[in-house]
C-alpha cells in the first residue's frame, strides 16, 4: 500500500496529504505540550477526544454561518479538512483575565473584563509566539487591512459561538486562541477558521466551583487531563453522558 505523504507535523497534530487536491488529513497526537514544549507528555485519549471535540465546534460554527476548513470526521484521530494558507497569527479572545494577560498587566485571574478583548501574537516558535500590534500587523504584511477587518470578526463570532454553548453547560469561557485559513472561491480569497478549536486552545472553568477543564490541568498539574476534557465531552453530549468510566479509546 502506497503511505501517505506527511506535509506537516506539529506539537499536537499532524497533517497528510488529503485523497482529494485541496484537502488534508489532520491527525489529532496524544502528545501534550506547554510552555513552548519546554513541558512534554503523552495524555493517553487526548488526540480522541480532541478530534471529537474539534468537529463538535466546527459543525456548530459551520451551522450559524461561521466558515471553517472542517470538511468531516475520518476516524477515531483523524479528520478531513481543506487546504488553506495559514494566517501567521494566532488570534486570542479573552472575556476574564488569566494566563499571560494577568501575568503582564498584574490583573487577578478570574477578574471579569470590560469587553472581550482580542489579542494578536505572530505564530514564531523560536520567539514564543510574541504579542503584536495590528501596527506590526500592518506593517510587516503578516495580513491586510481587510483581513483584519474580518479576523475581528470572526474572533468575536466565534466567541458569541462558544461562550453561549459552555454557559449552557454550566461552563465559563475565559479565553481561547484560533487560527485563520485563507482560501480561495473563484479567485477570491476568503478567511476562515482552520486548525482545532478544543480544550487544548481554551480556558474553561466550571461555573459552580471553578474548577479547571482545559490544558491549565497540564500546564500546572492540576490532575488527570482526559478527566477534564472528558467531562466537557460528556456535558456538550459529544460523549454518552452516562459513560462513567474512561472512553474505550481505538487508535
Ligand atoms: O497563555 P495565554 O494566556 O496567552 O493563552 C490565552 C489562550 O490562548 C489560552 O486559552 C491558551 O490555551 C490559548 N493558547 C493556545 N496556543 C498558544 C498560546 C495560547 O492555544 N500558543
Amino acid at each position: 500500500m502506497a503511505r501517505r505523504t506527511k506535509i506537516y507535523e506539529g506539537k499536537a497534530k499532524i497533517l497528510y496529504e488529503g485523497p482529494e487536491p485541496g484537502t488534508i488529513v489532520q491527525y489529532f497526537k496524544d502528545d501534550a505540550t506547554a510552555f513552548n514544549a519546554q513541558k512534554k507528555d503523552v495524555i493517553e485519549g487526548k488526540g480522541v477526544l480532541n478530534n471529537r471535540l474539534s468537529e463538535y465546534f466546527m459543525t456548530g460554527l459551520a451551522q450559524i454561518g461561521v466558515p471553517t476548513h472542517f470538511i468531516r470526521r475520518l476516524n477515531m484521530r483523524e479528520q478531513l479538512v481543506r487546504a488553506c494558507e495559514i494566517v501567521p497569527l494566532e488570534v486570542i479572545v479573552r472575556n476574564f483575565a488569566a494566563g499571560t494577560m494577568s501575568k503582564r498587566l498584574g490583573i487577578e485571574e478570574g477578574t471579569q473584563l470590560p469587553r472581550p478583548i482580542v489579542e494578536y501574537c505572530l505564530k514564531n516558535d523560536e520567539l514564543g509566539d510574541p504579542l503584536v500590534t495590528e501596527e506590526h500587523i500592518a506593517a510587516f504584511g503578516w495580513a491586510s487591512q481587510q483581513d483584519m477587518d474580518d479576523i475581528l470578526s470572526l474572533a468575536l463570532r466565534v466567541n458569541d459561538y462558544l461562550s453561549g454553548l459552555m454557559y449552557g453547560v454550566g461552563i465559563k469561557l475565559i479565553d481561547f486562541k484560533i487560527e485563520i485559513g485563507r482560501v480561495y472561491e473563484n479567485d477570491y480569497p476568503r478567511l476562515i477558521i482552520a486548525d482545532e478549536i478544543s480544550p487544548d486552545s481554551c480556558r474553561l472553568w466550571d461555573i459552580a466551583t471553578g474548577q479547571k477543564l482545559d490544558k491549565d490541568v497540564f500546564r500546572r498539574d492540576l490532575g488527570s487531563l482526559t478527566d477534564a476534557y472528558s467531562e466537557v465531552a460528556r456535558r456538550l453530549g459529544v460523549i454518552p453522558k452516562t459513560q462513567v468510566t474512561k472512553p474505550t479509546l481505538i487508535n
